[in-house]
């Protein structure tokens, strides 16, 4: 099981993943970082918008695309579709739970260590015929209670 880490990975913390991996720390691999540790849960688009305006380094959005997927591939960053289908990618890539805003299609981190070992340890006993459990998510599915964000 993944140990939790509840901090975000910090810059030279992803320096480090990047040589473990054979990846460089190329200017765009920094800059997409650097927004990812302020956003959490973005989407490639949002990340590009970020780095245009902040006009931190020159990058196509089909970069930052293929940066957040190697990243996710590499298992450096995780990823989990929204229901309105866009690709959120996530710093942290341990087992954590989720708040799933679902009318503005927001992914909260939330402290859920007790759900999360009662589901391991039920999921432990359960077999499904044909098929291996190789990991699972808790997707806590919710709205707004303030109007003002609706
Ligand atoms: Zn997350």
């Amino acid at each position: 099981m993944p140990r939790f880490n509840r901090k975000p990975k910090d810059m030279e913390t992803f320096r480090k993943l990047l040589k473990q991996h054979g990846l460089k720390a190329t200017a765009q691999r920094i800059a997409v970082h650097g927004v990812m540790m302020e956003m959490i849960h973005a989407t490639a688009e949002s990340v590009y918008d970020k780095i245009k305006n902040d006009g931190s380094c020159k990058i196509t959005q089909s970069s930052v695309y293929n940066i957040l997927t190697s990243l996710a591939d590499e298992g450096i960053y995780g990823r989990r579709l929204s229901a309105n289908n866009k690709m959120y990618f996530d710093i942290n890539s341990y087992r954590h739970a989720h708040l799933y805003d679902t009318r503005n299609h927001v992914f909260v981190d939330v402290e859920a260590d007790e759900m999360l070992a009662s589901a391991e340890q039920g999921l432990k006993r359960r077999r499904f015929r044909g098929y291996k459990i190789d990991d699972f998510e808790v997707l806590i599915l919710c709205h707004p209670t303030r109007k003002k964000l609706l």
